[in-house]
């Protein structure tokens, strides 16, 4: 492996990610020439002799050069930084290609998961870090959903990397070897990126890039051209798990409404597992618990470590319950068909939702409506929803605020005997809040005020 010190990298972009890659190859006493149009990312950047900061006029002489996430560098319209990285044979990494590198100049043997797919990841991720940390092994998880790759430490030999990787980090690998690595599922996202599906999978199976025998690759059971995709991966002899949420006996883990199983048997019972509820979070489950047993964590250990879960905020994150009303912050879920996946959760519940509505609105939910007691309906397009709501015969009100539905969601749910509040938009939050995370943090609040007795307005 190419031992960093003796190199100078290129960082072109200093968000986020960009800003650790500086600060990291410096740390590893790497040179480092970095760039930002922006003066105030420039400006971030602590001075240091080995470090150049000025516009980029070529690339030579560069071991590789680490660009934003944001800035494409694949056709069709690849980014002239990028342009100008191939015109100089320079490739282009992401910083966790670089971690690896970093990690092994540094004499670790520390293995290293990564995970993809278009959903499901980061709780995936989180979820695998949780199950490895519980058992005592040194773990560091990061990557897409933060921290940065290389903000993350250097593990001993025992340590696991647990990487969520996106497509646009997996086509920035180049010597990377995921001894455990996940294709979760695949469904159209990104297609601007990546021209087409074809391109979109050809990225996503680099996570399986350098794989060999004793590595595992784990396959969701809904992904498109599955048999495609497992007869792709045969030479590298790596070991497969097929994993489902569903009761799919044919795939290796999978699981019936009550457990988590595989052909040896029940490895966990699911009864008291409360934060990963629904088919698409049991399979989240399964592919965790297959990575996590190939890298050694005891079969016993399983059960303890999903029930002990605590789901990441604003995907179906129990808020607080008042009077045995169990509030549930999902607002993450910005469009009808994330939304599908919460109310598939519970048989009866009050629905908050609204906001600025997707194309396509919220008809395709309707063979769920039957577990909706009522709908309150906040933010722009509330009479968007009112109208397919009223269409299809669903009790709803337009309470037009976040601050109005939380109360009179309790008194609904009491009132119509719905146990669960569901705070689901499958909206978009940008016209009342500056992103979901607010949307959602303000959910909370106003729930933590009823419980205490407040009401929570200010
Ligand atoms: P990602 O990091 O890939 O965006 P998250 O774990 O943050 O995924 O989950 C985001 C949303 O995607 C969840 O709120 C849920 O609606 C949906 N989701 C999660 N896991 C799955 C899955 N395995 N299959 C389909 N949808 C999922």
């Amino acid at each position: 492996p190419t031992l960093l010190a003796a190199h100078h990298y290129g960082v072109a972009g200093l968000g986020r990610n960009g800003a650790a890659a500086v600060t990291a190859l410096l740390a590893m006493g790497a040179s480092v020439h970095a760039w930002d149009d922006r003066a105030d990312a420039r400006a971030a950047l602590a001075p240091h002799d080995r470090l150049t900061v000025a516009p980029f006029r070529n690339m030579l002489g560069l071991a590789g050069l680490v660009l934003s996430p944001g800035i494409p560098h694949n056709l069709p319209s690849p980014h002239p930084l990028a342009r100008m990285a191939v015109e100089a044979g320079v490739p282009i990494l992401s910083d966790a290609e670089l971690l690896f590198r970093a990690v092994r100049a540094a004499g670790s043997r520390a293995r290293f998961a990564g995970i993809t797919g278009t959903n499901g990841k980061s709780t995936t991720t989180v979820l695998l870090a949780h199950m490895l940390a519980g058992c005592g092994m040194p773990v560091a998880a990061g990557g897409n959903l933060g921290p940065a790759a290389l903000s993350l430490p250097l593990l001993p030999d025992d340590g696991v990397y647990v990487l969520e990787m996106s497509s646009y980090m997996l086509e920035r690998l180049d010597q990377m070897h995921f001894n455990v690595a996940c294709l979760l599922n695949l469904t159209p996202d990104h297609l601007d990126r990546h021209g087409d599906m074809a391109g979109y999978i050809a990225a996503k199976l680099h996570v399986f890039d350098h794989q060999h025998a004793g590595d595992l690759a784990v396959l969701g059971d809904k992904l498109p051209d599955y048999d495609t995709i497992r007869r792709r991966l045969a030479p590298t002899r790596s070991t497969i798990a097929c994993v489902s949420g569903a009761d799919m006996p044919q795939c290796d883990l999978y699981c019936t409404p009550g457990a988590l199983c595989d052909h040896a048997g029940v490895i966990a019972d699911l009864h008291a597992v409360h934060d990963l509820p629904g088919t698409h979070n049991r399979e989240n489950a399964a592919a965790a618990t297959a990575m996590a047993l190939h890298l050694g964590m005891p079969r016993a250990a399983v059960e303890p470590a999903l029930a002990s879960f605590s789901a990441l905020d604003h995907r179906q994150k129990t808020a607080g319950s008042v009077g045995g009303i169990r509030f549930i912050n999902d607002s993450k879920a910005t469009n009808a068909d994330a939304t599908a996946r919460a109310l598939a959760c519970h048989d009866r519940m009050v629905w908050i939702a609204g906001g600025m509505a997707k194309a396509g609105g919220i008809e395709e939910l309707a063979p769920l409506f039957s577990r909706v007691a009522v709908a309150l309906l906040i933010g722009r397009d509330a009479p968007v929803l009112a109208a397919t709501l009223a269409r299809h015969d669903v009790p709803h009100r337009i309470v037009d605020t976040l601050e109005r539905a939380v109360p009179q969601a309790l008194d609904s749910a009491r009132e119509l005997g719905a146990d669960v509040v569901m705070l689901s938009p499958a909206c978009a939050s940008f016209d009342q809040f500056s992103g979901f995370e607010a949307r959602g943090d303000h959910f909370a609040e106003l729930v933590r005020g009823l419980a205490t007795g407040r009401d929570g307005t200010t």
